[in-house]
């Protein structure tokens, strides 16, 4: 067909793991073809950002960002891409709320000193750290400056859709770009799309009851009763916290929601809700008769056999929640 809508695909601070979710459409990717030019994906075409400059403004149908916006190439990719753009969609975890390249926002030097001075598998006697600017006999060398925490791309320009998860799911994905294609009615700006509005364990099958926990279990501690709800058995399940959508693919084969789904609908801060969720279901023994700094102890030490608060709790989400991280 000719002249099809054009479509862009850009992966800012990504593994890569949203461009095989999109692979990952399988037959579906000829229905994909059929209706757009892909004008721009660096992991696939050659297309330079001379290119995407030279187009009119507003000429792509569709991008599809998928990745937080960790250097200013990002950042700058991601204003570029808006203004030539129709319809703007952050695609995955790390586009929608930071995902767990954020996770670098926990530490205050920034991730260049664990990884280039720290590593025990790095050696750098003359502790030389990555540059923005280096100068060799050949000429000078360019590489794009870190910003000062990693972000999600809302946070830089405006994002008509998202599409949640890590990566989405390729059903989800196809739910989300059909009515694009189809030009159907799209929900409301701002939207997920191809996800719902509730929580994992909303679409879990798992059985559920009244549950207390006097102990977290890391994953490889116990085997999982197969039918009961794994929170109910000390397994830190983010299902209570996270968006369903993905059909709660991994608490059907026993291992606990990593949250990768972000909140559900009009929850600010995944964590936050994750820790409300937990506090109401901790189960210390009996208190009467203890002091208050006795029952402190206690409660901490049920939290103390949960590993890594930070990153069970925003493992997906810190750049996007109300702690964000380090500032700028
Ligand atoms: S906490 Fe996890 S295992 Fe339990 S019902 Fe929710 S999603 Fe399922
Ligand atoms: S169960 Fe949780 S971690 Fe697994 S795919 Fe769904 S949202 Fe992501």
């Amino acid at each position: 067909m000719a002249n099809k809508p054009q479509l862009s695909i850009y992966w800012a601070a990504s593994c890569g793991g949203c461009e095989i979710a999109i692979l990952n459409l399988h037959e579906r990717l000829l229905d994909l073809d059929a209706a757009f030019d892909l004008v721009f994906c660096p992991c696939l075409l050659d297309t330079k950002k001379k290119d995407i400059e030279a187009l009119p403004d507003r000429s792509i149908a569709l991008t599809l960002v998928n990745g937080a916006l960790r250097t200013g190439e990002n950042r700058e990719m991601a204003r570029l891409l808006r203004r030539k753009s129709q319809l703007l969609i952050g695609f995955g975890a790390c586009a929608h709320q930071g995902g767990i390249p954020a996770l670098a926002n926990l530490d205050p030097a920034g991730p260049l000193p664990a990884i280039y001075l720290e590593g025990p598998t790095t050696p750098n006697p003359a502790r030389t750290l990555p540059l923005p600017e280096t100068t060799v006999p050949e000429g000078t060398l360019q590489l794009p400056p870190f910003l000062g925490r990693v972000a999600p791309l809302a946070e830089e320009v405006a994002v008509d859709y998202f599409i949640p998860g890590c990566p989405p799911e390729p059903e989800q994905v196809w739910k989300a770009l059909d009515p694009v294609i189809q030009g159907k009615p799209l929900p409301p700006l701002g939207s997920a799309l191809g996800a719902g509005r509730s929580a994992v364990c909303a679409e879990c099958g798992r059985r559920k009851r009244e549950k207390k926990i006097s102990r977290f279990h890391r994953t490889w501690e116990i085997v999982p009763d197969p039918e009961q709800c794994l929170l109910d058995q000390g397994l830190v399940c983010m299902g209570p916290a996270t968006r369903d959508g993905c059909g709660a693919l991994c608490p059907q084969v026993s291992m606990p929601c990593t949250g990768c789904y972000g909140p559900p609908e009009g929850v600010a801060d995944q964590g936050a809700a994750m820790v409300a969720a937990l506090g109401s279901i901790l189960d210390i023994g009996p208190i009467t008769g203890l002091s208050p700094e006795e029952i402190a102890a206690r409660i901490d030490e049920v939290l103390g056999s949960l590993p890594d608060a930070a990153g069970t709790f925003y493992k997906y989400s810190l750049a996007g929640s109300l702690l964000k991280g380090r500032l700028p």
